[in-house]
């Protein structure tokens, strides 16, 4: 038996477009080596018997539901350790993100088994899977192959697409689990959507980017005045480095792996210009970086730099654009 276990997150009763990439992943690849695809999902009462069957939709054979706080790692990790200790699903595969790095993290630990993170493909050999992942900045391809009775495999973000099948309608288990005392420790206590989650950085005339050398998340809200100072067609961007870490949205994410623009005007504060950010934005218009390092490669393809610490510089440039426009 040779079954896939994928998690499933969801968020006001609906299921998340990278989780249902890797339900389309799962259920494709299980196949070629002659299994099924399961799918966990943890939540409360809005987990309707009809939304856990329609992840039949996208090949789901069976779905495991359980009671427990939703966005948390551990409860989840509890959940498909279960599920794998009594079923026997030979892989489990799921989207990335953090929650799901964190997921893969704490089930490799818990089920002593091998993980592979960022797989942008898996395929079928000799009734096993193996995944494919990115190394040496993209340039060449690392595959993993898996020993022991379970392999975890982790999508980079949206790498899986979300694929509907025909008539698919899953059955649905509830599992009664025990959560681990450390399980419990955290709580969800409010969810929503991200700070700039809905902003159109492609569209935007004038792009503000902020990168690690703003120091804390609150350093993007500088950002935001600057955009408003701005005003007009402005919108605030991120490097990877601080989209990671959470200090703001992925859908704000310029490079390789996020967004390509070319706005009139590109702004970069703190930001050291690495090759993958370069390429999303080496078009724009008129670029324009602030760094406290003379010698940082953003340096290189800038029509101005200013060398200094932004934090002294962009609340000036806030007020005179401020003063400039007379208010
Ligand atoms: C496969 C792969 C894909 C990737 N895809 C992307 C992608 O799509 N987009 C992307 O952006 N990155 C991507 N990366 C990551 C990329 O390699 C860099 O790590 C990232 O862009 C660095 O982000 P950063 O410039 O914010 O941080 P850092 O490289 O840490 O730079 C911070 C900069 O801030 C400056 N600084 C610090 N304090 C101040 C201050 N007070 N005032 C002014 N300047 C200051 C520093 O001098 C430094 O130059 C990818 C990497 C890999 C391996």
């Amino acid at each position: 038996m040779a079954d896939v276990l994928t998690y499933v997150l969801h968020y006001e009763g609906e299921f998340n477009k990278n989780s249902l990439g890797a339900v389309s992943e799962g259920a494709a690849r299980a196949k070629e080596i002659g299994g099924e695809c399961h799918a966990v999902v943890v939540g409360g009462d809005d987990l309707t018997d009809e939304l856990c069957s329609s992840l039949g939709a996208y090949g789901a054979t069976k779905v495991f539901r359980a009671k427990g706080s939703e966005g948390l790692a551990q409860p989840v990790v509890d959940v498909m350790a279960k599920v794998i200790d009594e079923h026997g699903q030979a892989y489990a595969l799921f989207g990335g993100g953090l929650l799901g790095f964190e997921i893969g993290a704490g089930l490799a630990a818990r089920k002593h088994a091998g993980v592979t993170m960022e797989v942008i493909a898996v395929k079928a050999e000799d009734g096993k899977l193996v995944a494919e992942r990115p190394i040496l900045q993209d340039s060449q391809i690392s595959i993993s192959r898996y020993k022991g009775d379970l392999g975890i495999i982790i999508g980079r973000i949206n790498a899986f697409e979300a694929r509907t099948v025909d008539g698919g309608s899953a059955e649905v288990v509830d599992v009664d689990v025990e959560y681990s005392a450390w399980s419990n420790q955290a709580e969800m206590v409010e969810r929503g959507e991200q700070r700039g989650a809905d902003v159109d950085i492609e569209g935007a005339n004038i792009l503000i980017a902020g990168g690690r050398g703003l120091g804390k998340p609150e350093g993007f809200e500088l950002l935001e005045q600057l955009a408003g100072a701005f005003g007009g067609n402005s919108a605030v961007a991120a490097t990877r480095a601080v989209v990671d870490a959470g200090w703001y949205p992925y859908a704000a994410q310029i490079g390789q792996t996020g967004k390509t623009v070319s706005p009139k005007l590109y702004l970069a504060a703190g930001i050291s210009g690495a090759i993958q950010h370069k390429v999303g934005m080496q078009s724009s218009e008129n670029i324009v970086a602030i760094n406290k390092d003379a010698g940082a490669p953003i340096f290189e393809f800038s029509d101005l730099g200013v060398v200094g610490d932004l934090n002294k510089i962009v609340p000036k440039l806030i007020e005179a654009i401020k003063a400039k426009k007379g208010g």
